[in-house]
């Protein structure tokens, strides 16, 4: 079997009152992201690239917001449920690589954490995990602060 490559890109606007959670990890910021599931962007990501690679379709196929099960869902468990897919297919992660646009808060001291939860959901190790922050320059919904953009490209290759 081929190596296999995915993309993903999801974003969610902050809303007050709610636990900022990026990667799995929750992040101290006056606001969260609003979503029918816990709103984490970057897993999102993931999980799409990850069933892009595998050819299984979009996470909303999987996890639909109108299903009343993923309200207030931990994203982790669709990206844990979408490696187990790819897996079942008979691929392992490869390697993964993501990108999160944000003006703050700034992702930088959280990257180890984040790479190490990453890696967890998957089952890889965190050498397979690269995750950094970055900004629009204040452009956009990203530069105004509305909201917090990821994507994501995620490598399968066959084996366990
Ligand atoms: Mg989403």
């Amino acid at each position: 079997m081929p190596d296999r490559v995915g993309i993903g890109f999801d974003a969610h606007p902050f809303a007050a009152g709610r636990e900022l959670k990026l990667g799995g990890v929750a992040i101290p910021h006056p606001s969260g992201l609003e979503g029918h599931s816990d709103g984490d962007a970057l897993l999102h990501a993931l999980t799409d690239a990850v069933l892009g690679a595998a050819g299984l379709g979009s996470i909303g196929d999987h996890f639909p917001p109108s299903d009343p099960r993923w309200k207030g869902a931990d994203s982790a468990t669709f990206l844990g449920k979408a490696a187990e897919l790819a897996r079942g297919r008979g691929y392992s992660i490869g390697n993964v690589d993501a990108v999160v646009v944000a003006e703050a808060p700034k992702l930088a001291p959280h990257v180890p954490a984040i790479r190490a939860r990453i890696a967890g959901i998957l089952g890889t190790s965190a050498d397979a995990v690269s995750v950094r922050g970055t900004s629009a320059n204040g452009l956009g919904f990203t530069g105004r602060k509305d909201g917090v953009a990821a994507m994501a490209v995620v490598l399968l290759t066959a084996g366990a």
